[in-house]
């Protein structure tokens, strides 16, 4: 089964409406040369920005009707309640939304997010029909401990244990060392990860869904190290951070050959 290929920004706690706007319609200027984005080509790539929670609004409005998604960075696993500061599942999906990330390390180390909260996310979203990006990765003292398998294959099957099976999802493999530091995995180290990933999901709910679920690599890609990451066998795409708060460098990785 081909896969898509993925290239979704993350764009953390930067830009707002404006910026978003601004940024979003020169983007769709230059989306002709872009392959994935022209459906017509049959290409099976896709491009997507997962934007702060305030942007989503504008976000929908300019990218809805193109081939381009997007998504928010985070949620409550709750529809409503007494949450404050959260934002619903089900008012994201009321834009429309196609995909939220999940379980991103800095949720998890900055914000205390834990695998049994991320299981509830990723069922909420799916609940509400968006799909969840699931993110996983072990720490520089886990690798050096020799634990990264370990670690991916827990917060991948804890992260999924409440999913819904006839569900799609993403995961993002993204080693905690490589996002935002400039150090990226080599491409055999990512491959390597992938493989494991790829493992525990055919373990989880077999070979249909190791086969169809797109395993994105995140942690310092940048246009001068994407062709040899996605040269990988098990690389179905990239989570970008830093390169894709600039147009021409994320339009670069998003004309990522497979
Ligand atoms: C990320 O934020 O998910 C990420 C991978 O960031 P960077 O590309 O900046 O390492």
């Amino acid at each position: 089964m081909k896969r898509p290929f993925v290239v979704a920004a993350n764009w953390k706690m930067y830009k707002g409406p404006s910026e978003a706007t601004a940024y979003l319609q020169e983007f769709l200027s230059h989306a002709t040369t872009v392959p994935q984005t022209v459906s017509q080509t049959n290409k099976m790539n896709k491009v997507l920005f997962l934007v702060p929670a305030i942007d989503l609004w504008v976000v929908s409005q300019t990218l809805q009707g193109t081939a381009i998604g997007w998504g928010a960075q985070n949620c409550h696993f709750e529809k409503q309640g007494a949450f404050t500061g959260e934002n619903s599942p089900a008012v994201i999906a009321e834009l429309r939304t196609p995909y939220t990330l999940v379980g991103h390390s800095e949720r998890r180390a900055i914000f205390g997010e834990n695998d049994e909260m991320i299981a509830k996310k990723v069922r909420a979203l799916q609940d509400v029909g968006i799909e969840p990006m699931l993110c996983v990765g072990e720490t520089l003292a886990q690798r050096e401990a020799g634990q990264t398998g370990d670690v991916i294959r827990e917060q991948l099957r804890e992260g999924l244990k409440l999913r819904v099976e006839s569900k799609p999802f993403m995961v993002a493999y993204e080693p905690v060392w490589a996002i935002g530091t400039g150090k990226v995995a080599s491409p055999q180290q990512a491959n390597e990860a992938h493989q494991i990933l790829r493992a525990e999901l055919r373990h989880i709910g077999g070979d249909a869904l190791a086969q169809s679920t797109p395993i994105l690599y995140g942690g310092s890609v940048k246009p001068d190290n994407s062709a040899e990451l996605a040269a990988q066998s098990e690389i179905d795409g990239f989570l970008v951070g830093g390169a894709s708060l600039q147009v021409d460098s994320f339009l670069a990785l998003a004309r990522t050959k497979k």
